[in-house]
C-alpha cells in the first residue's frame, strides 16, 4: 500500500458500493433485505434494444470501431440532443465512450490539473469530487440545502469563484436529491460565469425521467457556448446500465483531447452496446414515457409515506429516480442502543437491524440525509417505508 500514488490515496472508496455490496451479503445470507440504494432502474433493457444487440452480434458487428463511436450512433445522439434539448452540435462535437461515467473522467483529466479549483454544488454525485481529485485538481464544494430545494443559488456561485477556478460541476436532475434547475436559474448561473473564462460540465443523464419541471440545458445559453459540455448516455433512460454507453458533446478542440485520451486507454466503446444504442435512441420513445409515468408514481407515494414518519423531511424531487429526505430529527437520539450521530450511523442502523438499505448523505456532501432510491416496486416501497417508521418510532 505504500506504494500506492497520491493521486489514488486522495480518493474515497464509493460509499454506495459499500452499502449495495453489504446489502447483497445480507441477502445471500437469506436475510430479507428491501434494498433501496441502487443506483438504476429496475426495469429490464427494452426488448427492441436487445434485438439490435443480438442482430449486432449476428452480423459480426463485433470488432474495433471508430475510436470515437461509429457516425451512425453520432447522428443519433444529434438528432437526440436537438430533438430534446434544443442543442445543435456538429458530428466533430460529439463522442461516444464507456459509460456517462468515462465522458466525465475524459473531460475532467482533459481540462483540469494541479492548481486547479472545480465547483461542484452539494449535494453531488459521488465520483465529482474523486474525479477532480483523480485529475489532480481540487473540488471546492457548495452546500446547498433544503431551503433552495438543494440547488445553488447564483451569490454562492459567485463566492466560490478564485482566479483558479476551472470549472462547475452540474447536475439537473441530481442524483441524489431530484432537484431540477429552471431555465431561468440556469441563466442567472451563467450570467455569473460569462467572460470570466470558466467551463460547465453538465451531467444530463437523467434529463429524460422529470415530474412536471423540464429541465434546461446551460448550453443553450448562446453567451456560454464555446464554455459547455455536456454529458449524457443510455443508461438511465434506457435501463442499459450494464451496455456502458455514454457521449459528450462539447468544442470540438475537447473532444479531440478526449478521443486522444480514450484513444490510449480504452479506446471505442463496445460495437455491439453502440448499435443497441442507435436503436434506443432512434426507436419508438413511448417506452420512456411509461416508464417515466411509473416513476412519478413511485416518488409521489414516497413523498407523501416519508414525509409522514417523525423525524423524516422530505423535498419533492423533480426527477431521476431517488428521494433524499433530511433525517435531521433522528440525529443525536439512541437506536437500537446506538447514538446516531451521522446519517451513516442511520443507513447501517436502518440496515443491520430493519433490513433497509439506503446510502449515507455522507457520500454526496450532505451528512443530515439519506438517499433512497424509488427504482423499486410500489410493493417494496412500502415494506422498507414500514421498517423505516418502525425504526423511527
Ligand atoms: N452521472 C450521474 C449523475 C449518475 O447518477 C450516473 C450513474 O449513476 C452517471 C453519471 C454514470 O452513468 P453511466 O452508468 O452511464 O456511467
Amino acid at each position: 500500500e505504500n506504494y500506492l500514488t497520491k493521486r489514488v490515496l486522495s480518493m474515497e472508496e464509493s460509499q454506495t458500493m459499500r452499502i449495495t455490496g453489504l446489502a447483497k451479503k445480507m441477502k445471500a445470507e437469506g436475510k430479507d433485505v428491501v434494498s433501496l440504494s441502487a443506483g438504476e432502474p429496475d426495469f429490464p433493457t427494452p426488448n427492441f434494444v436487445n434485438e439490435a444487440g443480438i442482430a449486432a452480434i449476428k452480423a459480426g458487428f463485433t470488432r474495433y470501431t471508430q475510436n470515437s463511436g461509429i457516425p451512425e450512433l453520432k447522428a443519433a445522439i444529434q438528432a437526440k440532443l436537438s430533438r430534446e434539448n434544443g442543442l445543435c452540435y456538429d458530428a466533430s462535437e460529439i463522442i461516444v465512450s464507456n459509460g456517462g461515467k468515462q465522458t466525465l473522467i475524459n473531460a475532467i483529466l482533459a481540462l483540469v490539473e494541479e492548481g486547479d479549483e472545480v465547483i461542484i454544488p452539494a449535494p453531488y454525485w459521488v465520483s465529482f469530487p474523486e474525479m477532480v481529485r483523480l485529475a489532480g485538481g481540487t473540488p471546492v464544494t457548495v452546500t446547498c440545502t433544503g431551503e433552495t430545494g438543494y440547488k445553488m443559488t447564483p451569490e454562492q456561485l459567485e463566492a466560490a469563484i478564485t482566479p483558479n477556478t476551472k470549472a462547475l460541476i452540474i447536475n439537473s436532475p441530481s442524483n441524489p436529491s431530484g432537484a431540477v434547475y429552471s431555465e431561468q436559474e440556469v441563466r442567472a448561473l451563467m450570467q455569473v460565469l460569462e467572460g470570466k473564462g470558466i467551463f460547465v460540465i453538465s451531467d444530463e443523464m437523467y434529463d429524460r425521467i422529470t415530474y412536471g419541471r423540464e429541465p434546461f440545458s446551460p448550453g443553450m445559453v448562446d453567451s456560454m457556448r464555446d464554455w459547455v459540455i455536456v454529458s449524457n448516455g443510455v443508461s438511465k433512460t434506457y435501463s442499459m446500465t450494464g451496455w456502458r454507453i455514454g457521449y459528450l458533446a462539447g468544442p470540438e478542440w475537447l473532444i479531440k483531447a478526449c478521443d486522444k485520451i480514450q484513444s490510449q486507454t480504452t479506446s471505442n466503446p463496445n460495437s455491439i452496446a453502440q448499435k443497441a444504442a442507435v436503436a434506443a435512441l432512434q426507436g419508438d420513445q413511448s417506452i420512456v414515457e411509461e416508464r417515466r409515468k411509473e416513476f412519478q408514481k413511485r416518488r409521489d407515494y414516497m413523498y407523501k409515506a416519508l414525509n409522514e414518519i417523525p423525524g423524516v423531511q422530505a423535498a419533492l424531487p423533480e426527477g431521476a429516480f431517488y428521494i433524499f429526505p433530511s433525517v435531521k430529527g433522528v440525529l443525536g437520539k439512541t437506536l437500537g442502543g446506538n447514538v446516531m450521530n451521522t446519517s451513516a450511523d442511520v443507513a447501517e442502523y436502518l440496515l443491520l437491524e430493519h433490513n433497509v438499505a439506503t446510502v449515507p448523505g455522507d457520500a454526496f456532501g450532505s451528512p443530515e440525509n439519506l438517499r433512497l432510491s424509488y427504482a423499486a416496486s410500489i410493493d417494496e416501497l412500502k415494506i422498507a417505508v414500514e421498517r423505516i417508521r418502525n425504526a423511527f418510532s
